[in-house]
């Protein structure tokens, strides 16, 4: 039986003010929250075990070292990847998109076709341009209708001989639409395409199978599943982890170095140069078992809940109109007010204690086939209450009596 209440005492952040007003944390998809049970985990890392990891014969390396790699099969287990050494650790989303997008460059030549959907995140098309640029390699957009869905038949046209690659979000961080990624995975790897998936939106919300599914690659970030920033996965295929180049050189991801020649360490290794975030490596496995304890059929069908008495609730304000109302969404309702900038709304929430995010959630794109500057996007998360959208609703309507 889920309960909220219960669920609430485990985010010690959730009990503090903001400008004298009970926190409402309405900015999830932006970062979530922390439960204590991984707090517990980082404190206890800092507190016991700190060391580097993999080259130390010391007591404390080898704990540091036995955590972190236990907590990348715990990764691999969630994600159902074939094997652990197809994830590799990752500073987030944005890391793991740059290293892929950076090692076609070996693989791309000029002529050849890249597709991006209409609603991605800057990570997911910036790092793709800069491969164009660099190969002469053409970029070819998946556009959407007004309900913020893309447009599948048009996808059909756009796939030739020449398509290379396909990115796409498993869901927008703008709007909340979950995106048809297994369709979208087949038909790629018909044209013999290779199909990267951001999904740094969706982990939050469902399990992602990577057998299932049969992508080639799969991105996210900890730090939107209950765990610390700065961490995250990128999952490939084992065959083509193998083929890409290295992404940055250094210490931990070599075989052999001589002033001739060096020969690289095998996957995971080859892209994990450096010291890696090791204490956020284990709390990200942490986060996983803190998730996967509450279940994430439980986390989904309460968040739907969320989102249909929210959605119900703000639309009854006059002048309110929600952006992305596909058939096929998760708990992120992005909106504006008639002849309001999201800016002051957001300003005024805040005031009211409540965390909303204003702007162009860094999908720019998405803004300009709206014609808008931006919006204001709550997002909510399996903490959050019914009480806190109605605190929401009478926030948006104060707001809106002020500024209209
Ligand atoms: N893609 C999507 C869909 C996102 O929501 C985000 C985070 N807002 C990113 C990529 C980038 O993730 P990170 O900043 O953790 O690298």
């Amino acid at each position: 039986m889920f309960d909220v209440t219960k669920i609430r005492e485990d985010f010690p952040i959730l009990k503090r003010e903001v400008n004298g007003k009970p926190l409402v944390y309405l900015d999830n998809a932006a970062t979530s929250q922390t439960p204590q049970q991984v707090i517990d985990v980082i404190v206890d890392y800092y507190s016991n075990y700190n060391a580097n990891i993999h080259r130390g014969v010391h007591a404390l390396s080898q704990e540091a070292t036995d955590k972190y790699e236990q907590a990348r099969h715990k990764i691999q287990k969630h994600f159902n990847a074939k094997h652990a050494h197809e994830i590799i650790y990752t500073s987030g989303t944005t890391h793991s998109i740059n290293i892929v997008a950076n090692g076609f460059s070996s693989f791309i030549k000029k002529g050849d076709e890249v597709l991006v959907s209409a609603m991605e995140h800057h990570s997911n098309i910036v790092p793709w341009q800069m491969l164009c640029e660099r190969t002469g390699a053409v970029l070819k957009v998946i556009p959407m209708n007004q309900e913020g869905e893309l447009l599948m038949d048009v996808y059909d046209t756009l796939l030739s001989q020449k398509t290379k690659l396909v990115f796409c979000n498993h869901i927008s961080n703008a709007l909340g639409t979950i995106n048809p990624i297994k369709e979208i995975i087949d038909k790629a790897h018909a044209v013999g395409a290779v199909v990267l998936i951001d999904g740094a939106q969706a982990a939050p919300h469902l399990v992602a199978d990577m057998q299932a599914l049969d992508v080639d690659f799969y991105t996210v970030s900890a730090h939107k599943i209950c765990g610390p920033t700065g961490v995250g996965m990128l999952y490939g295929k084992e065959e083509w982890l193998t083929k890409l180049p290295p992404y940055q050189g250094g210490g931990e991801m070599i075989a052999e170095v001589t002033f001739e020649k060096t020969t690289y360490a095998g996957l995971p290794h080859k892209f994990e140069a450096g010291t890696p975030n090791i204490c956020g490596g284990i709390a990200f496995g942490a986060a996983l078992d803190y998730m996967n304890a509450i279940g994430f059929e439980t986390i989904a069908a309460y968040e739907h809940e969320l989102l249909e008495y929210a959605t119900d609730e703000l639309s009854k304000i006059d002048g309110l109109k929600i952006y992305g109302t596909a058939k096929q969404k998760t708990s992120v309702i992005s909106f504006n007010i008639k002849g309001v900038h999201p800016y002051d709304i957001g300003t005024i929430l805040d005031k009211l204690g409540i965390a909303v995010r204003t702007g162009h959630h860094c999908a720019q794109p998405i803004m300009d086939f709206y014609k808008i500057p931006g919006t204001v996007r709550a997002s909510f998360s399996f903490y959050n209450t019914k009480e806190e959208v109605d605190v929401l609703v009478a926030g948006v309507k104060r707001a809106t009596a002020m500024l209209v």
